[in-house]
């Protein structure tokens, strides 16, 4: 009996550690996979632990893959002299949702923020670097979000394409000031992606 209690502890901690989620729904998701739904919790568990194994970061954009390469920089069709730098995965996947856009990415796992220890170096800068510097990026489509860190962060990305002579645009009004992409209705974001404009440096 000790034993059961344990395991049931120990799995509605483990659930504490989705977003959002206290003490009270962790009791109420444990009760409802023990109670009605075992095949679900343990198709959630395979899931989990193939994901968490399996899927790492693509080593030419930083956005997760399986693969060495993900599908995107994969893609010969899509237009290498295009590239839009986005804060997350999250706002990758609004921009391909939203938008026609066919060049290529790089995600930056996050924006500058020096307190909490995200400086150049965790969002990749050497790589970025030396893509801008290959000579195949004619355009660096600045899409981090409209609040004070990704403002901060554009600015530092405008920098660096223009120390490698790339043209810097930064994506146009429509998207609310403290918004973040990825809750941005389609066509807000299709517009502000299509009238993206000139990055003053
Ligand atoms: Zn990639």
């Amino acid at each position: 009996m000790a034993d059961q209690t344990n395991l049931l502890a120990a799995l509605i901690e483990a659930l504490r550690c989705l977003p959002g989620v206290g003490a009270r729904s962790a009791q109420r998701m444990a009760f409802h996979l023990l109670e009605r739904d075992r095949d679900g919790g343990t198709r959630l568990a395979d899931a989990l632990r193939e994901a968490m194994q399996r899927i790492g970061h693509c080593k030419s954009c930083r956005n997760f893959s399986e693969a060495d390469e993900c599908a995107i920089c994969a893609n010969a069709t899509r237009d290498a002299s295009l590239l839009c730098v986005v804060e997350t995965p999250a706002d990758l996947l609004a921009i391909e949702q939203a938008t026609g856009y066919r060049g290529r990415y790089f995600v930056l796992m996050g924006r500058l923020s020096p307190l909490d220890g995200m400086g150049p170096a965790e969002l990749g800068a050497e790589l970025l670097i030396r893509k801008l510097q290959e000579g195949d990026v004619r355009e660096l489509v600045i899409a981090t979000n409209p609040t004070v860190e990704g403002e901060a962060t554009a600015h530092w990305l405008g920098q660096l394409a223009h120390a490698a002579g790339v043209r810097a645009t930064r994506l146009a009004h429509g998207v609310p000031l403290g918004g973040e992409l990825e809750y941005v209705d389609r066509g807000t974001l299709a517009h502000a992606f299509g009238s993206r404009h000139p990055l003053d440096d």
